[in-house]
């Protein structure tokens, strides 16, 4: 698969909205009661229903960060119900025992508040519901839905079946009610090891769809949990547990990505059966999948994201060059940038892939009109002026933003001695250079025209300072300023009042659009560049910039106080992306 082309700029309405607007034209929720605190009891509460409501769900498992993939997910399903006047939920699906932590949750929390997204009440850990699970799984058995098997791992994957051969009856599928309840309570009193027993769920050995070939709901799993501790050892399986969240929880639209397609069929059947047992009211929730994002230039599954952390890679999670929501965060993407990224890309049902670029074309359009323009001297060298007196200074005054002049101007403190970038000094120009070389004159933003007269070189032949002299009737916006026609513009900074600070210029973490294609391992698709960690010269009003706020470099790009790193008068910037996209050409 290749990448393709930037959704178009104009974003379509999509399915999901066309289904969300149908069932409110019919009112389908209108008969529908709230529950009152999901997991309190798995029947219908109190409270009427608004009927012009929707209930959707973010429904993270807490193993992991969220990555860029989450928050068109986020984006979606917050996004619907903020569109809709309902609300959507987040919630913890931890019920697997083993990978669930902690700090997880926490920056899970975090990132979704910082996407500007609010779940009001509505946070719920689906390890709250274990009770009401294993109610729901007690009833199945009552109802002939569900049995203890006693096969092990290798005998039920043989008699499974494949895509082509229906499945083989499991020996236990037979025993009775009364057997499977008693052994299904042994199993929850901790009788038997890992592994002894599964409840599974009696569908149809003999489906085309192998999900309902009686899927396992419950295992053995003699384990801590990070919420109940061990108050359990048995633990429901996923394809059990979602539909009975979203049920309890009143989603009306689950939605999720499409590799669940064929496990809706058991999703609509389970939900069914605890319907026929008086445990969900109609309308139950239903499921609608859609496509999951593929960036280029970028990996999004969990496992290589882990393995880029441990084996040290990357700085860790929130490393600026992670395709986490941590880290972008800390590269100075922001939520405004992520919510026009998703109404871009769209939402449908066909695998996509979409080029990088589109966010962070998103992320330059969000900057570009929030982020003052500053002066930063990246590759600093020395330009003396050599016929302005030693010990003047003067100010000279620049908008802080070219279009908006409501956030005012900004003081430069001007003198003999300037930083500029070493690229825009050349001894012998290149073609079409119009910058500083001898005999050449160019501007000096905000300040004076300025001819360039030579320059000083070291043994090695390095330029350490470049020469000129200054017009004093040429300065900027003043009556003699027109007469110099000049076609190069140069920014500066006094050395005298320079801050000098560290900047970290990052690139796209791998160089290739489609890292780990085919068989090739993904690790050496990272591109050695992806960090650069400079010294710069920096007008010094960045002394006093706030960790976590943006600016634009003029000429270079946006640049953002790390949030991590910076100290209160010592600022750390990130490039958070350069001002048009380099790699452009690459596609
Ligand atoms: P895993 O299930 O392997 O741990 P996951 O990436 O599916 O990993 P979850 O925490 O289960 O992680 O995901 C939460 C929600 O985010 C799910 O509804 C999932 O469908 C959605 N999601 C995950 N990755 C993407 C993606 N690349 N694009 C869109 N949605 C995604
Ligand atoms: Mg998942």
């Amino acid at each position: 698969m290749a990448p393709k082309d930037p959704a178009p700029a104009q974003p379509a309405s999509n399915f999901i909205r066309h289904i969300v607007e149908a069932d409110l034209a019919a009112a389908k929720y209108a008969s529908r009661r709230w529950a009152g605190e999901p997991g309190e009891a798995t029947r219908h509460a109190s409270g009427p229903l608004d009927p012009a409501r929707i209930r959707t769900r973010f429904p993270p498992e807490p193993n992991g960060y969220l990555h860029i993939g989450h928050a068109k997910s986020i984006c979606l399903n917050f996004g619907l119900a903020r569109e809709f006047g309902g609300a959507c939920h987040l919630r913890f699906d931890d019920t697997n025992p083993a990978r669930e932590e902690q700090q997880y949750v926490d920056s899970i929390i975090d990132v979704v508040k910082w996407l500007g997204f609010d779940w009001g009440p509505n946070l719920y850990f689906a390890s709250n519901y274990f009770e009401a699970m294993h109610r729901c799984a007690v009833a199945l058995i009552e109802r002939g839905h569900a049995y203890v098997d006693s096969q092990s791992a290798e005998e039920m994957r043989a008699n499974r079946g494949t895509l082509t051969e229906p499945g083989k009856d499991s020996p236990h599928r037979a025993r009775s009610v009364a057997e499977n309840l008693d052994l299904f309570a042994r199993m929850r009193s901790g009788e038997f090891p890992d592994g002894a027993h599964v409840l599974r769920a009696k569908v149809d050995m003999a489906s085309p769809n192998i999900n309902l070939r009686d899927p396992p709901i419950y295992r053995i799993r003699h384990a801590q949990h990070h919420n109940t501790g061990d108050t359990w050892c048995i633990y429901p399986m996923y394809t059990f547990a979602h539909p009975i969240e979203d049920a309890l929880e009143n989603i009306t639209h689950s939605l999720c990505t499409l590799e669940f397609e064929d496990q809706r069929p058991f999703y609509n059947w389970l939900l069914e059966r605890l319907h026929e047992a008086g445990f969900f009211a109609q309308p139950l929730p239903q499921q609608y999948e859609f496509s999951r994002l593929n960036l280029s230039y970028t990996v999004l599954s969990k496992r290589k994201l882990m393995q880029l952390v441990e084996e040290g890679h990357v700085d860790g999670w929130d490393d600026p060059r992670m395709p986490t929501l941590a880290g972008a965060r800390r590269r100075g993407f922001t939520p405004e940038a992520f919510r026009a990224f998703a109404e871009r890309i769209g939402v449908s049902k066909s695998d996509s892939w979409i080029d990088v670029g589109v966010l962070e074309d998103c992320v330059r359009n969000h900057l570009n009109e929030v982020a003052q323009r500053r002066i930063g001297v990246l590759d600093p060298v020395k330009l003396i002026i050599d016929n302005y007196p030693e010990g003047q200074t003067e100010t000279c005054v620049a908008p802080n933003h070219p279009q908006r002049p409501d956030l005012g101007t900004r003081e430069l403190l001007f003198a003999r001695e300037l930083w500029i970038e070493r690229e825009d000094f050349m001894l012998t120009p290149s073609k079409g250079y119009f910058r500083l070389y001898p005999g050449n004159r160019v501007r000096l933003r905000y300040g004076y025209v300025v001819e360039c007269t030579g320059c000083e070189q070291d043994a090695e032949g390095r330029v350490v300072a470049v020469h000129c002299n200054y017009f004093p009737d040429s300065h900027s916006g003043s009556a003699g300023a027109d007469q110099y026609k000049v076609k190069g513009n140069v920014h500066w900074v006094a050395v005298q009042a320079a801050c000098e600070c560290e900047v970290r210029l990052y690139d796209r973490l791998f160089g290739v659009s489609n890292p780990g294609a085919g068989e090739r391992d993904f690790l050496l698709d990272i591109n050695p560049d992806s960090k650069r960690v400079i010294r710069a010269q920096l007008e010094p009003a960045l002394r006093q910039t706030q960790a976590g706020s943006s600016c634009q470099f003029e000429r270079h790009g946006y640049f953002v106080a790390d949030r991590v790193d910076s100290k209160p008068g010592a600022p750390v910037f990130n490039r958070t992306v350069t001002l048009r996209d380099s790699w452009a050409k690459a596609r």
